[in-house]
């Protein structure tokens, strides 16, 4: 629920995982947790919830994305403008760094579907960063992250 705001789109999907239902009276936590402390849990989160503050920020994500567009700029701009030494190359090479793991963290939040509430609006942008900033494929990606977490517990 927290990485994927359409909640139609989570229901379908997690149809296919669903083994059984819930007896009334049993508890709709694992035996072996604490209560209270899934109890506390549950009002956190409603209470995150309540004040928005897990809805996504569209324009922080679009400076983010124009902060790395500009930062990766910068970085080729410094070799074509002062031409090839050490010095051009080193900070060329932090610029593009810097640009580089910006555009995993950004491309991963539109993978995860996140950020737009129309998942197609994440996969293009996804797509963008992926593909045009990271010279990488955004369908790679998807399948090896989702595997990830699908594993991620075990
Ligand atoms: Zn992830």
């Amino acid at each position: 629920m927290t990485f994927h705001l359409d909640k139609a789109l989570v229901r379908k999907h997690m149809k296919t995982l669903l083994i059984g239902e819930l007896a009334p009276h049993e508890p709709s936590f694992e035996r072996s947790k604490n209560k209270l402390l899934v109890e506390d849990f549950r009002e956190l989160r409603s209470t995150v919830k309540k004040l928005g503050l897990m809805k996504s920020n569209h324009l922080f994500f679009f400076l983010l994305l124009l902060h790395t567009l500009l930062i990766e700029v910068a970085g080729w701009f410094v070799l074509w403008y002062f031409g090839t030494s050490i010095n051009t190359f080193l900070i060329s090479t932090v610029l593009l760094t810097i640009a580089q793991s910006q555009a995993n963290y950004l491309q991963h939040d539109f993978g995860h579907v996140s950020v737009f509430n129309n998942p197609k609006w994440n996969h293009i942008v996804q797509e963008f960063v992926m593909c045009h900033l990271k010279a990488l494929s955004a369908n790679w990606w998807q399948r090896h992250h989702n595997q990830h977490h699908a594993n991620i517990r075990t």
